[in-house]
C-alpha cells in the first residue's frame, strides 16, 4: 500500500509500506524530504528552492483516508492512504497542504459555526482506446467504452469514495465522475483517490485517462467543479434562505463575496498550470470573470438547481459550484484558498455579490464595473503575479510555501516557453 501526499504541481507521490507495519507507521510515519515539495511535474527540482538537499520529515498516514479496491482489474489491489506531513517531533510541517486545509476548516467552524459539505466533479479524457465516433452524452459513447464505466464505478464504490455518477460528457472521449458530498477534507482525499483509481482502471485496459485542463486547443476542457454548501454545528443546512439574494443565507452570501473578492489573486491556486488558462476563456462553460449567477455554467460561482418535485425541501440540496478549478491544482490548496477567502468575507460581513445575468463579454466597462465583474488572469505568469502581489492571499500561507510554489511555477513557465500551445496540451495530456 502507498502512503501519499499531493504536491504543489498536483502530483500524488509517496512511499510504499507493507501492511504489517502500517499501525506503527500511523504513529511515527515514513520518511519524506522537504525538497520533494519543489519537484515539478517534469521530474525535475525547481532551482533555486528554499530547501536544498537538507532536512527530513515524516508522512503520517490518516487511516480514515485509506482507499482500497481490488475491482479495477489490476494485478494487485489499488491501495493508497492520504498522509499529513510533519516534522520529526510531530509538529505539522508548513508545506503540508492537507494540514492547511484542516486549519482553514477549523477556523471556519470556530469563527462562523459552519461545517462544509463538498462534492468534487471531475472531467477526464480517455486516450489510446481506439474509440470510434460517438454522440455527446449518448448511450453509444458509454457502450463503446464497456466495461470501463461499470468497472470503474465498482472500484470507486469498493474504495469508499461514494461515487454518484460516471457519464459520457460533451467532449471527444470525455467522461465525468461525481461523488456524494462530504466534508471538504474528505472531498479533497476523494478527488485524489478518484483520479488515481480512474487512471489505474484505464491503465489496466491499455488506455490512458487524462484530467489535463485542455487536451487539445480545439477540445472541450476538463474542469474540476467544486460544489460547496454549509451546515451549522448541529448539522442543520445553513446555505439557503428564501429571503436572501439568490436565496443565499447571509453567511453563504458573505462567503461568496469573499471568494469573488479574492478570486483573481487566488486563481493560480485553483487553476495552476499554463494550459489552465486555455480553458478559462469566455464561452467555454468554464469561467472567465468574477461572477455569481443562478444556474449559469459560465459563472465562476454557480448557484446550482434544486428540485421541488413532490414538495422536496430546497435547503439541504442548495449548493454553490466553484468552476475555476482543474486537476493541475492541488485540491487541498484549492479548498484551503476557497475557505480562507470565504472566511474573510464572513469576517468582513460582506454583502452577497449581485446575481449577474447575461454575458459579461457583451457588456461595457461601466456595466461590468457596476456588477463587480473582474476578468480573471489570462495566463499562468499573470495569475502568479496577481497572487504574489496580494499580501492578504499570500498571508494565508507560510512564506516558505509561497516561495516554493513560486519556484515550481516559474520553472513550469520557463520549461514551456519554447513550446507552441498545442504542444503544451499534448504534454499535459500525458502528465495529468
Ligand atoms: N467542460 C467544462 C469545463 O471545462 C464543463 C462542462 C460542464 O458544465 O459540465 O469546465
Ligand atoms: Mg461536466
Amino acid at each position: 500500500m502507498n502512503v501519499v501526499t499531493t504536491d504543489l504541481g498536483a502530483i500524488t507521490r509517496g512511499r510504499p509500506v507493507v501492511e504489517s507495519r502500517l499501525e506503527k507507521i500511523a504513529q511515527t510515519g515514513v520518511g519524506w524530504v522537504p525538497a520533494n515539495l519543489s519537484i515539478t511535474p517534469f521530474n525535475s527540482i525547481a532551482d533555486p528552492n528554499p530547501w536544498g538537499s537538507t532536512g527530513d520529515l515524516r508522512l503520517i498516514p490518516d487511516l480514515a483516508a485509506r482507499f482500497r479496491t481490488a475491482s479495477s482489474g489490476a494485478a494487485t489491489p489499488f491501495d493508497m492512504v492520504a498522509a499529513d506531513i510533519v516534522e520529526l517531533d510531530g509538529t505539522p510541517w508548513i508545506g503540508c497542504s492537507r494540514t492547511l486545509l484542516k486549519d482553514a476548516l477549523a477556523d471556519l467552524k470556530a469563527e462562523a459555526g459552519l461545517v462544509t459539505k463538498v462534492a468534487v466533479e471531475q472531467e477526464f479524457r480517455i486516450f489510446d482506446a481506439g474509440f470510434g465516433a460517438a454522440h455527446a452524452f449518448s448511450i453509444g459513447a458509454m457502450r463503446r467504452a464497456d466495461p470501463f464505466c461499470p468497472t470503474l464505478l465498482a472500484a470507486l464504490e469498493e474504495a469508499g469514495v461514494e461515487p454518484e455518477m460516471i457519464l459520457a460528457e460533451y467532449g471527444s472521449e470525455q467522461f465525468e465522475i461525481t461523488h456524494a458530498p462530504t466534508d471538504a477534507l474528505a472531498a479533497a482525499d476523494r478527488a485524489v483517490a478518484i483520479r488515481e483509481i480512474t487512471r489505474d482502471t484505464a491503465r489496466v485496459k491499455g488506455w490512458r485517462a487524462s484530467f489535463a485542463p485542455k487536451t487539445a486547443l480545439t477540445e472541450v476542457g476538463n474542469g474540476v467543479h467544486i460544489h460547496f454548501s454549509f451546515v451549522d454545528t448541529d448539522g442543520r443546512p445553513a446555505t439557503y434562505d428564501p429571503a436572501g439574494a439568490g436565496s443565499l443565507s447571509r453567511q453563504a452570501g458573505a462567503f461568496c463575496a469573499g471568494v469573488l473578492n479574492h478570486l483573481p489573486a487566488m486563481t493560480v491556486l485553483t487553476a495552476s498550470s499554463v494550459p489552465s488558462y486555455y480553458r478559462l476563456k469566455p464561452h467555454n462553460w468554464s469561467s472567465s470573470y468574477t461572477w455569481l449567477a443562478d444556474r449559469d455554467r459560465e459563472a465562476s460561482l454557480r448557484i446550482c438547481p434544486t428540485v421541488t418535485i413532490g414538495g422536496r425541501d430546497r435547503a439541504p440540496q442548495y449548493n454553490i459550484e466553484f468552476r475555476v478549478a482543474d486537476a493541475t491544482a492541488n485540491p487541498y490548496l484549492s479548498l484551503a484558498a476557497l475557505v480562507r477567502a470565504g472566511l474573510d468575507g464572513l469576517r468582513r460581513s460582506l454583502k452577497a455579490p449581485p446575481l449577474v445575468t447575461g454575458d459579461p463579454t457583451l457588456m461595457g466597462d461601466e456595466e461590468r464595473k457596476a456588477l463587480g465583474l473582474v476578468r480573471l488572469p489570462q495566463s499562468l505568469p499573470e495569475a502568479l503575479d496577481a497572487f504574489l502581489a496580494d499580501k492578504t492571499v499570500t498571508g494565508w500561507f507560510h512564506p516558505l510555501l509561497v516561495e516554493t510554489f513560486d519556484g515550481v511555477k516559474r520553472h513550469e513557465i520557463a520549461r514551456l516557453a519554447p513550446l507552441e500551445d498545442s504542444a503544451v496540451c499534448d504534454l499535459y495530456g500525458t502528465l495529468f
